[in-house]
């Protein structure tokens, strides 16, 4: 079998240029059958899907589909330098886990079955509410009150979303929204607080406290992400589980955080090698004892590999992410992340096990210039 054709798209959620849009690839072979990939879709996806375009499709025409791992390896080296961050992994990403779709409908089996099997075929999710940089404290308590009644999630994570430019600019008003959040939801529901670095190690070490206090279960991403070893010392020095690693794409890159000292690792399976690349991170994540609890935030095809993968993980310590605004997805997927009574459930078809409108899939490509 073969490879015969590698299609970069952009899938637009909602009308005209202003609407969000999946980037996703579409890789059919010689007898017919095509898997679909995602990459991050950060302005789009464009860099992502013009590196597919542009410097992988001609690589991927006449490759055996079943040999993902070479596959990647082989576009990694190659292209090392236009990365090995960013837009590359993203594009890898893409073609890793288009590649375990076409592996599963070649051999008639799901993506979990092919990974090794799933412990659960039912995963409970948390809602990744984010946002409330901008809004005061009643703004920040409706906001959850609201997600939580719709999506019935087992924890939620309230995202601050700031100025990426400054840090420490509010410390005693995130403290006051993270206090009203859990006197909404009560003492024992699961909380998580994701700061998208914006502290100081000083200012981190403050919030921390009071998140202790206030028995929030884990704070994410305190500093800069880049300050490797700024986030190590905070997660040692704190009591509270610190997690870090979702601007994280390679394995190597992983490994340099648990080293600093954090616990809780969250690589994106469309920015960090796909399938087989968290597969990775799984592995030396459980070699550390280390929870690994994947970023997430795309409602249709990622959505999909991420459940199928972290079905196989025996220690799964945290719910699912669900992201704002998944409610996009269902314009043209038949099966998007659409919690039912806060759990997703493992598809079993082959594959990823998507259903879609052939329809509005077309209607809404936006072919990769
Ligand atoms: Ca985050």
């Amino acid at each position: 079998m073969k490879i015969t054709k590698v299609e970069p798209f952009q899938l637009n959620w909602g009308e005209g240029e202003k609407g969000s849009k999946a980037a996703l690839v579409r890789i059919e072979t010689d007898e017919g059958l095509f898997g679909l990939g995602e990459a991050s879709p950060m302005q789009g996806g464009l860099a992502s899907l013009g590196i597919i375009k542009h410097d992988m499709a001609a690589d991927l025409i006449g490759q055996d589909p079943l040999d993902q791992a070479v596959i990647q390896e082989k576009l990694f080296h190659k292209l090392v330098k236009l990365g090995p961050d960013g837009a590359l992994a993203g594009a890898l990403a893409a073609v890793d886990i288009a590649l375990w779709d076409l592996k599963g409908k070649i051999l008639g089996q799901p993506v979990h079955k092919l990974l090794g099997g799933a412990w659960r075929t039912s995963l409970t999710c948390y809602a990744s509410i984010g946002g409330n940089a901008w809004r005061n404290v009643d703004e920040t308590v409706r906001v959850v009150e609201r997600r939580v009644a719709k999506e019935k999630p087992a924890a939620v994570k309230i995202r601050w979303d700031g100025d990426r430019t400054k840090i420490d600019v509010d410390i005693p008003g995130d403290i006051a929204k993270a206090k009203a959040v859990r006197k909404l939801l009560g003492d024992d529901f699961v909380l998580g607080f994701d700061a998208n670095n914006g502290y100081s190690v000083g200012g981190a070490m403050r919030v921390g406290r009071a998140l202790e206090d206030l028995g929030y279960t884990w704070f994410e991403e305190p500093v800069q992400h880049y300050h490797v070893k700024a986030m190590g010392e905070v997660a040692q020095r704190l009591d509270i589980l610190v997690s870090a690693g979702e601007q994280t794409y390679t394995v190597q890159g992983v490994t340099d955080l648990i080293e600093a000292g954090v616990r809780m690792v969250q690589p994106d399976i469309v920015k960090m090698g796909g399938i087989t690349g968290l597969m990775q991170c799984a592995a030396v994540a459980h070699a550390h004892g280390v929870q690994l609890v994947p970023h997430q935030t795309q409602p249709s095809i990622a959505h999909l590999a991420n459940i199928h993968m972290l079905s196989t993980i025996m220690h799964l310590s945290k719910p699912v992410e669900l992201a704002d605004g998944w409610e996009r997805a269902s314009a043209v997927f038949k099966n998007p992340s659409e919690p039912v009574d806060g759990r997703f459930t493992l598809p079993t078809t082959p594959g990823l096990g998507y259903e879609y409108d052939e329809g509005e899939m077309t209607r809404r490509k936006i072919a990769i210039a």
